[in-house]
């Protein structure tokens, strides 16, 4: 007979969803959580592991925690700060000078832990981050309980001396070592705030430093029209023969792609980070989906900033996506729920480059558990669970959530953080930026 296993936490189940191929639903199991890894996925009935913490979840359903690919953490409180204009006049106008007059290493902090606590509350349990200050994001993502790979946008103007981005990346990665939750990457911000040798530069400190690139690409047609008249091609075949393209690079955004462009994207490997809400909202225009799987591109969900979108949901990003893409293409059988369901998943762990790692729930990997309420009124009866977390069930389902082993949500209740204390926070930060707008 098997000696009895020791585990740091069982979450009981529930039915599994694992995004495994190999076993795709497990009804009523459970996962043995040790090191902050997926130690086993057993029947329920079992009584091989035994844990000092055990979470109930026998009536939810449990899925991998959601993927984010695309965040500005740090801009969370200035949703809702300038609505219903134009990417460029929102970015020029708002935005940049909001940002140039109150932005400072505390703000980051807390507006970043804000998000990073409401992300945790929407079922992400990674997001994949550009902005300013690493280590205050890095500190207020540890803080909050949220894993996240970061990276310092990289503009023209912070790239002024002969060093090479992303030198600091170096002693970052050295300082956060010991820390699971944090990694970090390279974002050259885009084609038009980066010149031709800063790209070079960032292709260049990317390869030595072996990280991920990450950029905006292809938001507007203006931003296409810009690159045929200064670099005498799209931006897609601009960033190529750069060198830039491959199985190591992020877009964010690649709305205004054409098939040539695609075809290269499929080629190299490249992958997308779609921020439907926010395209949507800004009125940027409508990712080709259809034309992109079908090529064999890979796609991923992401919210992008909240001052564009305005919310963290991933889930309802997932629903607005399906339901846009069946439309547009007149097939309401395009994008069923079972792949829906990986642009969120697995596909986003690719996108990253840690697949291996998250992005499904199996035995070895990194234990990223969200687990789902299913006792009201909206989630019964249920047929088919795929069905329900792409067309039903939202983030007021979301009951607990387990980031690296730790229990970081529970109940509805964020473990690591105050919540009454992030809101109160957040109406002060409110009263100082309406001040400054002189409202
Ligand atoms: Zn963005």
């Amino acid at each position: 007979m098997r000696q009895p296993a020791i585990a740091d936490l069982i979450v009981k189940g529930g039915t599994i969803i694992t995004m495994d191929p190999a076993a795709p639903e497990l009804e009523n199991h459970s996962l043995a959580v040790k090191d902050g890894k997926i130690a086993a996925i057993y029947p329920s009935s079992e009584t091989f592991w035994s844990a000092p913490e055990i979470l109930d979840a026998s009536d939810c359903l449990l899925i991998p925690g959601l993927i984010n690919t695309h965040s500005h953490l740090p801009m969370t409180y200035f949703r809702g700060l300038a609505d219903d204009l134009p990417l460029d006049i929102w970015l020029r106008e708002y935005i940049w000078p909001m940002e140039a007059k109150i932005l400072n290493a505390q703000v980051i902090r807390d507006a970043t832990l804000h998000g990073a606590c409401e992300m945790l509350k929407n079922g992400i349990s990674m997001s994949h981050d550009m902005y300013f200050n690493m280590p205050a994001i890095a500190d207020a993502c540890t803080e909050a309980g949220l894993r996240v790979i970061i990276g310092e946008a990289v503009i023209d103007a912070r790239v002024s001396d002969g060093s090479l981005p992303g030198t600091q990346i170096r002693e970052l990665r050295q300082r956060y070592k010991d820390n699971p939750l944090v990694d970090f990457d390279l974002p050259p911000h885009s084609i038009y705030s980066c010149s031709r040798s800063t790209l070079e530069k960032c292709i260049q400190a990317a390869r030595e430093l072996d990280m991920l690139l990450h950029i905006h690409l292809s938001e507007t047609e203006a931003e296409v029209q810009n690159c045929l008249k200064e670099q005498g091609k799209r931006p897609v075949h601009y960033l190529n023969e750069l060198g830039m393209l491959d199985q190591r690079v992020l877009l964010a955004h690649a709305i205004w792609v054409d098939a040539s462009e695609i075809e290269v994207l499929a080629a190299k490997g490249v992958s997308i980070a779609s921020c439907t809400d926010s395209n949507l909202k800004l009125s940027s225009g409508i990712l080709p989906l259809k034309s992109y799987l079908d090529q064999g591109v890979n796609v991923s969900l992401a919210t992008d900033g909240v001052a564009s979108n305005n919310d963290l949901d991933l889930l309802s990003e997932l629903g607005n996506t399906a339901r846009l893409h069946k439309a547009i293409n007149r097939d309401p059988a395009f994008l069923p729920a079972k792949e829906a369901l990986k642009l969120v998943t697995i596909n986003a762990a690719k996108a990253l480059g840690v697949e291996h790692l998250r992005g499904s729930l199996e035995v070895g990997k990194d234990a990223d558990i969200c687990v789902m309420e299913l006792n009201d009124l909206q989630s019964q009866p249920l047929y088919n669970s795929y069905s329900h977390l792409v067309y039903a069930l939202g983030s007021r389902h979301v009951r607990d959530m387990v980031v690296a082993g730790r229990v970081v949500l529970r109940n509805g209740q964020l473990t690591q953080a105050d919540e009454t204390e992030l809101v109160a926070t957040a109406k002060a930060y409110g009263l100082r930026i309406k001040a400054e707008l002189g409202q």
